[in-house]
């Protein structure tokens, strides 16, 4: 029973994305997106070490990408899962330790909106993330010290806030393609339910690479290669290619770059830029095609397609479905925001909140799960499924298996992920031994899988002949998440020194000042090094409200010069 007297726990929904990262409350009846400190829905998702090594997160740790790429490091969310270590300043951070600074300044932001500390969310993760990426991204919320209700699919998300807002969609294809992640997801609203019913993906392909091929086509043309560009040169050509890329959709652009005293100049046209998108577009098409036929559905029975994710803006990737799929996609709501205010939404279904009891949720496990088996005596390390792809969960699925030989001390279960006949073609996941008692006889075992609502796996061996069983979380991963890692992370987090949320607004102009003047050249560069002697000036004064008006005036100009 809950204290009446107690304030209910907020209801928030997290979209930790490649590039960027939102919140969002249920609050009087409906999803709300919470501002950052700037004011802002979108928190870019990068992590930058001050001069005075704290930790800055966001716009001013974006803007210092192209000034510090030393000490900034960006779409980390790509190496979740993995043991990639990202270096920043002269300290080293795995992927989950800097998502945890990430959702931090998220949280803090959450409170200073709702005025109490908050301790739960609902985190949406790409449909085609693993079990280990599904739990690095647990820890990564419990190193910022926040409870995560429910793991929610990213398309799934969106689909729940398009539920509310659209009712007549019926049979609906979601179109997912964010900065490093693409997912296709097939689903049927039958309002109050939403029935996923397949879910397929690329868990490295999105808007990033678009912008690396970009990167590839223009050193090319000028005869660079990336070895002769130092770490600045690079992250500003970035920079200025990701700006240039988002502005195609105006038409034909140009480029202009300087390096080493050299200005380089590069044209863009729509035909140009097919030609080097060709082979990402086409890797688009597979997984659509994958979750059509595991819907059994074919492109002309559906009713709706929809549009989420950032780089769904490329007019490239919007023809490529016109295309496919002979009509034009439904993008209504803010394919940037949809995600964070589902998971919110999502938040308030789990707490059954008066305005939205109705919504029933279902969801699938988007790859096949099994283990490594025998076939006959010679052949070892063919996959056998226990869980299909697109099966709905929560699922317990069991299957019996048999020892190879008499006299077998024990048994070993190995667990992998994938479409592939052979294990070694599919993902690892983990592994363990199961202890028999040796016997003449073969000996059959039932192995069982069960998939929760979050995604995560349990296993479970029953010895037939004895009915001993033997329960297996799959929490321990091949990539050696255990307890003293995990310590260590806390540690090292805890140690960080995090920049003042108040000081954020000034120390964002700054970092923002210094790239523009970086940027630019002459008297733009002059007028630039002005703002930036004036703004430092007035810190000095300590005039809150002289600040803050400087502020305005200078974000406005920089703005304006599109700095
Ligand atoms: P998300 O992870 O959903 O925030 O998507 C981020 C990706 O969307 C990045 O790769 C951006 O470059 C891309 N993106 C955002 N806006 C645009 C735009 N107007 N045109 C092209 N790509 C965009």
């Amino acid at each position: 029973m809950q204290d009446a007297t107690l304030p209910r726990p907020a209801l928030l929904g997290i979209d930790l994305g490649t590039t960027n990262s939102l919140i969002a409350v249920w609050q009087d009846g409906r999803a709300q997106l919470i501002p950052n400190a700037l004011g802002d829905v979108l928190t870019p998702s990068v992590v930058s070490l001050d001069e005075d090594d704290s930790i800055l997160v966001g716009k001013a740790a974006r803007a210092r990408l192209t000034t510090h790429p030393e000490r900034t490091v960006a779409a980390f969310k790509r190496f979740m899962g993995s043991d990639k270590r990202l270096e920043l300043g002269g300290r080293s951070f795995s992927p989950e330790e800097l998502s945890a600074l990430v959702i931090g300044s998220l949280k803090q932001d959450a409170e200073a909106f709702l005025g109490h500390p908050v301790q739960e969310a609902v985190i949406s993760v790409p449909a085609y993330f693993s079990d280990e990426q599904r739990k690095r991204t647990l820890f990564a919320a419990e190193l910022a010290g926040l409870t995560v209700s429910r793991l929610i699919n990213e398309p799934t998300a969106a689909a729940m806030a398009y539920g509310l807002h659209e009712q007549k969609f019926e049979r609906t294809l979601i179109f997912d393609l964010g900065g490093g992640t693409f997912d296709v997801t097939v689903l049927e609203y039958a309002l109050p339910l939403i029935e996923v019913h397949a879910s397929t993906g690329d868990n490295f392909l999105g808007g990033e690479d678009f912008t690396e091929a970009l990167l590839q086509a223009c050193l090319k043309d000028w005869q660079l290669t990336p070895a002769q560009i130092d770490a600045q040169g690079m992250a500003s050509l970035g920079d200025a290619l990701e700006q240039f890329k988002c502005k195609l959709a105006d038409g034909t652009q140009s480029l202009s770059w300087r390096h080493e005293d050299r200005s380089y100049a590069w044209t863009l046209d729509e035909a140009l830029a097919l030609k080097i998108w060709e082979p990402l577009l086409a890797r688009l098409r597979a997984p659509i095609e994958q979750a059509l036929r595991d819907a059994r559905l074919k492109p002309r029975d559906l009713d709706s397609l929809v549009l989420v994710g950032g780089a769904t803006r490329m007019p490239a990737v919007q023809q490529m479905v016109a295309t496919l799929f002979g009509r034009l996609p439904y993008r209504h709501l803010d394919p940037d925001t949809i995600v964070a205010l589902g998971a919110a939404t999502q938040a308030a279904c789990k707490a059954r909140d008066g305005a939205i009891e109705e919504l029933i949720l279902t969801d699938v496990c988007p790859y096949t799960l099994g283990i490594s088996t025998s076939r006959g005596e010679q052949v070892s390390g063919a996959f056998s499924p226990i869980i299909e792809r697109n099966t709905v969960i929560p699922t317990s699925r069991v299957q019996q298996f048999y020892t190879t030989h008499p006299h077998q001390a024990f048994i070993r279960i190995a667990v992998y992920q994938g479409e592939r006949p052979w294990v070694r073609d599919n993902i690892f996941i983990d592994s363990f031994d199961v202890p028999l008692t040796p016997s003449e006889q073969i000996q059959s075992l039932d192995v069982r899988f069960s998939y929760d609502i979050n995604g995560l796996l349990e296993v479970d061996v029953t010895l037939l002949a004895s009915g001993e069983r033997h329960s297996h979380s799959i929490d321990r991963s091949p990539t050696g998440l255990d307890a003293q890692s995990r310590q260590a992370s806390h540690e090292r987090l805890t140690a960080l020194k995090i920049h003042p949320r108040d000081a954020l607004p000034n120390r964002t102009l700054l970092a923002r000042l210094e790239r523009a003047w970086m940027q630019s050249l002459g008297d733009e560069r002059e007028r630039i090094a002005d703002w930036l002697d004036t703004f430092t000036a007035v810190l000095g004064g300590q005039q809150p409200t002289e600040i803050a008006s400087h502020r305005t005036q200078l974000n406005k100009a920089l703005d304006q010069l599109r700095l």
